[in-house]
């Protein structure tokens, strides 16, 4: 009975073993072959592994060789799952391998994760969208050595004072604070929080604004591995003066609940 040669790309969560998704954890147990982002992916994830199956780091591999890895084992009839840490969708770089597997005639199955930037706002305790404060989250990055296309450039997102959810940016902590004032809807008041390691035992919180939170950053040492959050839905946490969402409001009839 010939399976369709697919491979299952899983995401692994952000770093909590127990925030796999049940299905990826599955995918995981039954997987002959794992190929892993070992830079940030829970090793503890591999322990469940079937004890002949094959586990490889991916962080010292280039494309095709993580395409022949992948591909080898398919061909020998093998389970095969690609593990990325968080979600493999936001910055997981899969479309590429993706696009290589399907030239080779494989399938793609791709088994979400959560994301860094909701395992450190649940480390918060923090809606990232509150009434009348944000109803809008972006997900971005500051341009390092990978460029940005120039209408995302950090200072222009920040024209608009959503709720930010940066990645791959803390190692640039100064000059993300220069973008997101410049950008004109952040203050220096407004505030931010940094989570390091979010979900892990040695995960780090600092919060501040984004006048003083640079300086909050070195002094803790975060230099990676960490999302800056920023915006005014962070400051109603501390100031206990959260807007009533309209969702539970009793006057507010919607299509599941019935007015009694
Ligand atoms: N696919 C991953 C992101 C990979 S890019 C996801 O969905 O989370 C790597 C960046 O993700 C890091 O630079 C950092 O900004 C962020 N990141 C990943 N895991 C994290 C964690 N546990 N805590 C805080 N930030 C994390």
């Amino acid at each position: 009975m010939g399976e369709r040669p697919v491979v299952i790309f899983v995401g692994a969560g952000p770093g909590d073993p127990e925030l796999i998704t049940v299905k990826g954890l599955k995918a995981l147990q039954r997987a002959d072959l794992v190929v892993y982002a070992g830079s940030l992916v829970n090793r503890e994830l591999l322990k469940g592994l079937k004890p002949e199956a094959v586990a490889v780091d991916s962080a010292p591999l280039a494309l095709d060789e993580i395409i022949g890895h992948l591909a080898e084992a398919v061909a020998a009839g093998k389970k095969v799952v690609r593990l990325h840490t968080g979600d493999p969708s936001v910055y997981g770089a899969i479309q590429e391998q993706i696009a290589a597997l399907a030239a080779l005639g494989i399938a793609a199955e791709v088994i979400p994760g959560v994301t860094a930037a909701f395992a450190a706002a649940a480390g918060l305790g923090q809606e990232l969208t509150l009434p009348e404060v944000s109803q809008t989250v972006i997900i971005t990055r500051r341009e390092g050595r990978t460029p940005v296309p120039e209408r995302e450039k950090l200072a222009k997102i920040a024209a608009l004072g959503a709720t930010l959810c940066l990645y791959l940016s803390v190692g640039m902590i100064d000059e993300v604070v220069a973008d997101l004032l410049a950008g004109g809807a952040y203050r220096p008041d407004t505030p931010v929080a940094v989570v390091s390691k979010a979900s892990w035992p040695d995960e780090a919180r600092v919060e501040g604004t984004l006048a003083d939170i640079a300086g909050k950053v070195r002094a803790a040492g975060i230099s990676r591995q960490a999302v800056i959050l920023v915006g005014d839905a962070l400051a109603a946490r501390h100031q206990g003066v959260a807007e009533k969402s309209k969702l539970y409001d009793r006057d507010f009839i919607h299509g599941f609940r019935i007015k009694s």
